[in-house]
């Protein structure tokens, strides 16, 4: 069954006929990137496509210690819009928890960052928006200060310590560092059109390249994966 598979893999090595492959960029900004593949291979765009949305990790608030809670909106609610906030990500600085040294369940500067929020409606209902997080690092934090999180009326308050962690669209829908990911024909046969557009929490840049390196760490370990069992079933 094994050397069957063995057989076909090779067999694809050889088909693919990667006739001149080229890859253009049609439209960049920051947010938005539409990329033109030609005589590649439509399964690999669409890798990509995938990757860009489930393994490519972002910041998302994991956690929240509420201190004060005096709104109509219950602690549950305000924690699942708090983790919905794109906050822009680094994840040169910073390790998924899982592989951070420090094995601890409160994390350390290198997996996580905090942010805190203390605010108060006095005589007037008031909008606390994103922009009164106050985070401990200077790059990671919401990427706009306009995003609403809840409306306080006169009296009332909210005071809270969150948890950013990095995470993958793998775990949860709110670590995707993607708002648009499509593969659609392009103008000739032998071409597919790639579209990626982000939150904001990286770049439409960043989340490709990071996409592209997963796919080529995947293909490194397929391919060690092949070898050794290539080795074990001569023997
Ligand atoms: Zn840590």
């Amino acid at each position: 069954m094994f050397g069957r598979f063995l057989r076909l893999y090779k067999q694809t090595l050889l088909t693919i006929n990667l006739d001149s492959p080229s890859i253009k960029i049609i439209e960049k900004n920051d947010n938005r990137v539409v990329m033109e593949f030609k005589n590649i291979p439509r399964q690999y765009v669409n890798a990509l496509r995938r990757l860009s949305i489930s393994e490519v990790p972002t910041f998302a608030i994991d956690d929240v210690v509420m201190l004060e809670n005096s709104s109509v909106m219950h602690d549950e609610a305000v924690v699942h819009r708090l983790g919905l906030i794109p906050l822009r990500t680094d994840f040169q600085r910073f390790v998924l928890p899982d592989l951070c040294e420090c094995k601890s369940t409160l994390g350390c500067s290198r997996c996580r960052v905090m942010l805190v929020l203390d605010s108060e409606a006095s005589d007037k209902t008031k909008v606390v928006t994103s922009g009164e997080l106050i985070s401990e690092d200077d790059m990671v934090k919401p990427i706009s200060k306009e995003i609403p999180i809840i409306v306080l009326a006169p009296g009332q308050k909210l005071k809270f310590e969150a948890y950013a962690r990095l995470g993958t669209g793998k775990d949860h829908a709110k670590w995707q560092p993607t708002s648009a990911a499509v593969v659609k024909d392009g103008k000739n046969e032998d071409e597919s059109i790639l579209l990626i557009e982000t939150t904001g929490s990286l770049t439409a840049q960043e989340t490709v390249m990071a996409a592209l390196n997963r796919l080529a760490f995947k293909m490194k370990e397929f391919n060690n994966l092949l070898q050794t069992s290539m080795v074990t079933s001569k023997a």
